[in-house]
């Protein structure tokens, strides 16, 4: 099962991507998670991308490309695996199609979550997440326990230093310019599949697990 989930930076694919690899027990590969955890250790990766991060704007897509190749090699892919944040750019389209020739895989199912721009920021701005176990919150619907502190493992939840409304704005607009081409891409090569995700968390779990249940069944 391999799985692209796309869509403009908070319409939900981390949450999801959380919610498939614990129902399928697949990894979730997310690019971002990636990147900030070499921005924490300050490794040279994570000195070169953190300005780029910082300004919503794209870390490039030879590096980007480098990155899930290594990723993707990994054991824990072999069965399949869920790109969250990646690809981003045509280019990285391409770059993963000839990845997965390599290592023989290629049946990918591509879900788009769509959601409105107002709605975006308004979730963004709201959204939290905890610096150990990666857990999302949502300071309106979704809040962590009282102190702020992670209801799953206790770390006190940080706001990411690109949900600021300024840079969300740019991310956003990155997106429209960089990101959106690939859901012709998509539509047109691969099995393409759009998820309304302005529903409950669970609503929007239910309508992607009916897309990967069918799969099942079809490679069965
Ligand atoms: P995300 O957590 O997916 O919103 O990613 C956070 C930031 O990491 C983005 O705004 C980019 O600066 C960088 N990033 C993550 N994935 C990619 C990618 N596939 N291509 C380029 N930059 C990326």
């Amino acid at each position: 099962m391999q799985i692209i989930l796309l869509g403009a930076p908070g319409v939900g694919k981390g949450t999801q991507a959380r919610l498939i690899m614990e129902r399928y027990h697949i990894p979730q590969i997310s690019t971002g998670d990636i990147l900030r955890a070499e921005v924490k250790k300050a490794s040279p990766l994570g000195r070169k991308v953190k300005s780029i991060m910082d300004r919503g704007e794209l870390v490039s897509d030879d590096l980007m490309l480098q990155i899930v190749e290594n990723r993707l090699k990994e054991p824990d892919a072999t069965r399949g695996f869920i790109l969250d944040g990646f690809p981003r750019t045509v280019p990285q389209a391409d770059g993963l199609k000839n990845i997965l020739v390599k290592l023989h895989q290629g049946n990918l199912k591509v879900i788009e979550i769509s959601l409105p721009d107002q709605e975006i920021i308004k979730r963004l701005t709201a959204r939290r997440v905890c610096p150990e176990c990666g857990k999302l919150f949502n300071m309106h619907s979704d809040p962590p326990a009282a102190g702020g502190r992670c209801n799953y493992c206790g770390a006190k939840v940080i706001q990411r230093d690109d949900d600021k409304e300024e840079t969300i704005k740019n991310r956003l607009v990155v997106y429209r310019k960089s990101t959106q081409p690939l859901i012709e891409y998509y539509r047109e090569h691969h099995h393409f599949y759009q998820v309304n995700g302005m529903q409950e968390v669970n609503e929007v779990f239910q309508e992607i697990a009916a897309i990967l249940g069918e799969q099942a069944t079809v490679q069965n």
